[in-house]
């Protein structure tokens, strides 16, 4: 590893390798670091991608991190009416199933191609500061403690980011903005391989449970739920166990692996940057707060960090003035839906069970060509005014 570069990326996930595949491209000298000895694992995540996001963040398609493609997906309200969204009318919203670890490494060899330098089991320890001035990070590499200079700071360290923190970006979340998750692969499954499904209601308070098919017995099938639900650590699992037990589809269902994990369900942040420092994906909070989807949002991001970050080096301005491209180019992108999606989350945690169910066979018999919050909002104006009345802040 060298001593000194333009711009050093901290993590390695799909935000990162992003960043550090357009920053690199751009021309800027940069260094890529991963805590963990191996990108793409752990894997903690549903592994849903829908296919317009991959085309916006412009993630080259590789069929080998393509695990199942979708024909729609389904919503099921706690009384089992469905809602189905096929490729007809979603479109661009149907996607893929992914292998996340393989994806994640593809994204990375993108960057080491674009002439990135990746330093695996390589950890961010804190920010160096001279003179109030950034001017490097403290990483522990492969055991080793060293000090490395540079430019410019992405933190693309995820949902537990650091790097935000030590730069003094105020990236807190409120609790109602926060969904734990516990994720189950069960095998031996009943399973509809070519449709992801989602369980809204009181099975999972303040989330939802969802099943990503990976083949025609085997799926990711995993709940979130509202963190200020969560009494005990224990909680999210008790409801999955006790959903899963009541499925009959899944009776015979044997787990192949599980994990859990937080993921932030706010507003769009205020400012995600300050001199010297740029964060995306899920360090900068952009995870959709209705799906909790966050893959493309990261690369989305990292694209746009990376570019402004090498366009910077070039002019010798890395000031937080300079990076509100970064944050007009990710905004014009993502803002609106995310804060929309933010607004639609908040009433979704208040409904009843049986305001779903309406809500849900309305949705059916409505039908729409282009599935989306703000498309669903205004059918049910249309359709059940007397519903909506507490939603009509939304349109
Ligand atoms: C249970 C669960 C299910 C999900 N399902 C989906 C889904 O189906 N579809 C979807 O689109 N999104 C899903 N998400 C969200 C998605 O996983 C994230 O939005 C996405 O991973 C964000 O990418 P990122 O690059 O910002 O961060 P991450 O993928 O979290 O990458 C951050 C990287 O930084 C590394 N790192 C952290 N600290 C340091 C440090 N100090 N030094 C060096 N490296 C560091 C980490 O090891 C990690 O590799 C899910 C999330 C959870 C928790």
């Amino acid at each position: 590893m060298d001593k000194e570069y333009d711009v050093i990326v901290v993590g390695a996930g799909p935000g990162g390798s992003t960043a550090a595949r357009y920053a690199a491209m751009g021309g800027a000298k940069t260094l890529l670091i991963e805590k963990r000895q191996e990108i793409g694992t752990h894997v903690r995540c549903g592994e849903g991608l829908a296919r317009g996001l991959l085309d916006q963040a412009k993630i080259p398609i590789d069929r080998t991190w393509i695990a199942a493609e979708m024909d729609g997906a389904r919503v099921i309200s706690p009384g089992g009416f469905t809602f189905e969204v096929d490729e007809a009318k979603a479109g661009n919203e149907v996607g893929y199933v992914i292998e996340r670890d393989l994806f994640d490494r593809a994204l990375a060899k993108l960057a080491g191609e674009a002439g990135a330098h990746i330093y695996i089991k390589t950890a961010a320890r804190s920010i160096i500061k001279e003179n109030g001035k950034i001017v490097g990070l403290k990483i522990i590499s492969q055991g080793e403690p060293m000090e490395v200079r540079c430019k410019i700071i992405i933190g693309a360290d995820g949902y537990e980011s650091q790097v935000g923190r030590w730069a003094g970006i105020d990236t807190n979340l409120a609790e109602s903005d926060i969904m734990t998750c516990v994720q189950y692969r069960l095998t031996n499954i009943e399973v509809d391989p070519k449709y992801t499904e989602f369980y809204a209601g009181s099975s999972a308070p303040g989330g939802y449970i969802w099943i990503f098919p990976k083949s025609a017995n085997t799926a990711n099938v995993g709940l979130g739920l509202g963190a200020h639900i969560v009494k005990e650590g224990g909680d999210p699992k008790r409801y999955l166990d006790a959903w899963i037990a009541k499925n009959p589809k899944m009776k015979n269902a044997q787990q192949l692996d599980m994990i859990a994990g937080g993921c932030s369900i706010n507003a769009p942040l205020d400012s995600v940057v300050c001199d010297q420092v740029m964060l995306v994906g899920d360090a900068a909070r952009m995870i959709d707060p209705m799906t909790g989807g966050g893959i493309a949002h990261a690369c989305l991001s990292g694209m746009e960090a990376g570019k402004v970050a090498a366009e910077a080096i070039k002019l010798g301005d890395y000031s937080k003035e300079f990076f509100q491209k970064y944050e007009k180019a990710w905004r014009s992108e993502l803002e609106e839906k995310l804060f929309r999606n933010w607004m639609a989350k908040e009433k979704a945690m208040t409904l009843s069970d049986e305001t779903f169910d309406t809500l849900i066979s309305l949705l059916d018999k409505v039908g729409m060509d282009n599935i989306s919050v703000i498309n669903i909002l205004k059918a049910l104006h249309e359709h059940h005014p007397e519903l909506l009345k507490e939603f009509e802040d939304l349109l």
